[in-house]
């Protein structure tokens, strides 16, 4: 299926429309992506599922398009004939949505009702699954927080997604689309793009043991959030458009760990003093932060019978793993 879930770069340029196939290995599907044209090659993260469109058999084909243009959107929508949608793309980076304000609501808040509007004027009955996030508690109202605890958004990128999740809702309500919200919350992997907190620490662990690199400079170290990995959360996603009805779900470990505690975890797992090698740049404060984020996902327990399997501890340790394998590579290719 469709692998790449929130685990999307900062300027993310995939929606993955899907069609069953046969069950043949996998879950079956056959997966069209959307991708922004560039004038450089920007699909690194998925180059190991990509096969050359001519050979028989392949199930992963992609489209150019953008979340900014609905007249192609509605294209892809009529020539694909997707049965489910998985809105995944957005300009998702909370610090840069402050930077680029109108554009991260064009993309993320209003791409999305391009797509549910493609949906309707098209009549297809495709499941509708939207990206939604725990940034949309912001200042939160509850801990941890659930389906029903009220949002407060802290940035652009909050506002966009508070958006979308309500134009979600209210096309499922005033129209029958069968659309759900999954409420993620920070979910990792190594295909995080780089300068998410996660992975730009356990990057840089990498690159430091390995002496390449002295210096990591970070923001906010005080800030909790609720992380999960990736892989998980790409299931529960899936489970909630295999359901009968559309619902909104919170998906989220119910664990809160702070920055620093990342940072503790991923340094001393390789024999590192993150002290040693940790500088604070104030570039990386937001003008209003997110304090504290941990999510309360009994709904997804007990209604998809979704646990996660991947807990704090193993998560930074696999990541760090896949970047000091990842940087062994490269120097091995090097030589
Ligand atoms: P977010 O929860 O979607 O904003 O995910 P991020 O990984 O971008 O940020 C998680 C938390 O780490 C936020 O509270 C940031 O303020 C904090 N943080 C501290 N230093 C950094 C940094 O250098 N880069 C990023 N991206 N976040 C940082």
């Amino acid at each position: 299926m469709a692998s790449r879930s929130g685990d999307r770069p900062a300027n993310s340029s995939y929606k993955l429309g899907t069609q069953k196939h046969g069950e043949k290995g996998g879950k079956g599907y056959e997966v069209h992506g959307i991708i922004r044209r560039a004038s450089t090659f920007n699909t690194e993260r998925i180059d190991h599922l990509y096969q050359d469109p001519h050979i028989n058999g392949v199930r992963l084909f992609l489209h150019f398009g953008d979340m900014a243009d609905s007249t192609n959107l509605i294209k892809l929508l009529y020539r694909i004939q997707p049965e489910e949608i998985y809105h995944l793309a957005a300009q998702s980076h909370v610090r840069v949505s402050f930077d680029i304000p109108e554009y991260t609501g064009d993309v993320t808040g209003l791409g999305t009702v391009r797509i549910l509007e493609g949906v309707r004027e098209t009549g297809l009955k495709a499941k509708f699954y939207q990206a939604s996030s725990s940034e949309m508690y912001g200042k939160v109202h509850e801990v941890p927080q659930r389906e029903t605890t009220p949002f407060y958004p802290r940035s652009p990128y909050g506002a966009a997604k508070v958006y979308a999740y309500w134009v979600t809702v209210n096309y499922r309500e005033s129209y029958g689309v069968f659309s759900c919200n999954g409420i993620l919350f920070n979910h990792e992997s190594p295909r995080r793009g780089e300068t998410f907190v996660t992975r730009k620490i356990t990057r840089a662990v990498a690159h430091i043991k390995t002496g390449l690199q002295d210096k990591l400079y970070l923001g906010n170290l005080d800030a909790k959030r609720d992380w999960g990995y990736a892989k998980d959360y790409v299931e529960a996603i899936w489970l909630m458009l295999q359901r009968a009805q559309p619902e909104d779900y919170v998906i989220a470990t119910g664990e809160t760990h702070s920055v620093r505690e990342f940072l503790e975890e991923a340094f001393s797992y390789v024999g590192l003093d993150w002290r040693s090698h940790v500088e604070i740049d104030p570039w990386y404060y937001r003008p209003a932060e997110v304090d504290l984020l941990v999510g309360d996902a009994s709904k997804a327990r007990r209604e998809l019978n979704w646990e996660p399997k991947v807990k704090f501890k193993e998560l930074v340790r696999l990541m760090v793993d896949a970047d000091m394998a990842a940087l062994k590579r490269r120097q091995q290719h090097d030589l």
